[in-house]
């Protein structure tokens, strides 16, 4: 009899783009698919992630199946006593997995290494296939520079990939970056963009059914619409390219109430689940662009988002870790305010806490329960703002988008929210806090006009509390931020502030913090 090899597949790799089924006849392979019922009890998950996830295992394994290879899908205590306990239960000699996407798998994997060695199975690690730049090209790129800004690594992903390049070695469109065609508002009379979704079927509804009745479990699931297979998540791609990219870039930065995607692609869910590699998503869009479809500034925005930025943060996470997960450069003392998990009052961990009555930030946060997402200015220049400028403390925010949000892992989000969004990581990936006033949502949104505060006022009951929290927030820092070229201004405009008004703007930002319930258990 030939040796037994059990393939794990981690809950990200729900597809043969990525995952690493090893090569050795199909009956000497047995799939190993499992839910860590540690790892869903130590956050409160969104449903419709959980669904993401537990629908996508269900559908691959199905494919598997039918391709002719043995699964075995089941609930163990974590992934590595589950994956000892199959091992032995079928006689393996060794098991093939992924390396870890995220520290808690590469802890679970050397646990399993050990509980698997003293059962006489070997542990062999794979690299991850769910990315275009290895652990060690980052780390080689990295290396010696002062600054890792992620345009430099992103030009050398497009040389090496030959993205959107001129057969001279210059960019196609002759620059680099067309960030500065793309931060239109939308425009005030056109209507927005239906939210997308593919009908659940039955496997998907089952697992709806399952996880509506879990305690400790956030979000709504009944909209519930995402692909769950690979044959849907192309037809997704391809829906995108053909009616969202063309006008992608102008509008990526835009905001409208109620519209968690407007012209986005939400693709980010669908390639960190596994269903679509990276490299087909960025040369579907580079065709699209060559074939004349879509302007350079709208595919090169959207594939600077996968082939850079994701590949970047990705790297970064690695280089920044474990420091990450308490970085905290500001000494943000706060816990996540209550609005967070509960935007319109309604009862959270049994109690009401309050409606939040920022349309602005009330909507972005209800997207989120509602759909397990919004889009990249929502997450940045809205939560992320408001939490910097209150003084959130990094990690608690970063554990609210690591459950809340259908995309979020920890690779992605910990640097997202811990080093773009707070600055908690001192400035490595951002050279200044992503912090605005309310004058910077009234631009991009429709936000303002019908909310409760009035956007011009800085102080007062009507103020904007992005405003006073704003100038509080440059009182506080100004000293740090004097010197920086984007910042100057600012800080000269908060040295010409009367004393009278810069005493109330931070009176003002005090009472309200005190004013918010917190979260002190997640
Ligand atoms: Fe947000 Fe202030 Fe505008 Fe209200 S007025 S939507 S709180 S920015």
């Amino acid at each position: 009899m030939s040796a037994l090899t059990l393939a794990f597949v981690a809950p990200w790799e729900c597809s043969r783009a990525v995952a690493n089924i090893p090569r050795e006849p199909r009956e000497d392979v047995v799939v190993v698919l499992l839910e860590s019922v540690a790892k869903g009890a130590s956050l409160p998950w969104h449903r419709q992630k959980l669904v993401l996830i537990l629908s996508a295992m269900r559908h691959f394994a199905a494919s598997l199946e039918a391709a002719g290879y043995r699964v075995v899908q089941r609930n163990a205590p974590t992934y590595a006593e589950g994956l000892a306990a199959l091992a032995r239960e079928l006689g393996a000699t060794r098991v093939v997995a992924t390396e870890g996407r995220e520290q808690d798998m590469v802890d679970e994997l050397d646990r399993a290494r050990v509980l698997l060695r003293e059962a006489g199975v070997s542990l062999v690690l794979r690299e991850d296939r769910g990315f275009l730049a290895t652990r060690e090209e980052f780390t080689t790129w990295a290396r010696g520079r002062k600054e890792y800004r992620m345009e430099w690594f992103y030009r050398e992903m497009r040389r090496k990939h030959g993205i959107l390049m001129e057969p001279d070695g210059t960019p196609s469109g002759g620059e680099w970056n067309f960030d500065a065609d793309n931060r239109k508002p939308w425009p005030k009379n056109r209507p927005v963009p239906p939210v997308w979704r593919v009908e659940p079927d039955t496997v998907t509804r089952e697992q709806m059914e399952r996880v509506r009745t879990w305690k400790q479990r956030w979000g709504s699931v009944d909209s519930f619409g995402l692909p769950v297979t690979r044959a849907e998540a192309k037809s997704w791609l391809e829906r995108f390219v053909i009616e969202r990219l063309p006008e992608f870039g102008p509008y990526e930065d835009a905001l409208v109430h109620g519209a968690p995607d407007l012209l986005h692609s939400t693709l980010s869910s669908i390639i960190n689940v596994g269903l679509l590699h990276p490299l087909e998503v960025v040369k579907r869009a580079e065709r699209a662009y060559r074939e004349g479809l879509v302007p350079i500034a709208s595919a090169e925005g959207f594939i600077r988002q996968i082939l850079g930025w994701r590949e970047y943060i990705r790297g970064m996470y690695w280089q920044l870790m474990p420091g990450l997960r308490t970085a905290n450069a500001l000494g943000a003392p706060l816990p996540l305010p209550m609005w967070f998990w509960a935007p319109d009052g309604e009862a959270y961990n049994g109690a009401s806490h309050g409606a939040c009555e920022m349309r602005c930030l009330n909507d972005t946060i209800a997207q989120v329960r509602d759909f397990g997402r919004t889009h990249h200015i929502g997450r940045l220049m809205i939560q992320c703002n408001f939490a910097t400028m209150l003084g959130v403390e990094p990690a608690a925010l970063s554990r609210w988008y690591w459950a809340g949000f259908t995309d979020a892992y920890e690779w992605v989000e910990l640097p997202n929210v811990a080093g773009m969004g707070t600055w908690g990581d001192g400035g490595a990936l951002a050279s200044k806090p992503y912090v605005a006033s309310g004058a910077y949502v009234n631009r991009m949104s429709n936000y303002c006009g019908p909310c409760r505060y009035d956007v011009k006022q800085r102080t007062g009951p009507d103020a904007c509390p992005m405003n006073f929290l704003y100038w509080d927030f440059m009182a506080r820092h100004c000293e740090r931020f004097a010197k920086h070229p984007r910042m100057r201004m600012m800080t000269k405009h908060l040295d010409g502030m009367a004393d009278a008004e810069l005493v109330q703007l931070r009176r003002q930002a005090d009472e309200f913090r005190a004013s918010l319930s917190y979260d002190r258990e997640t």
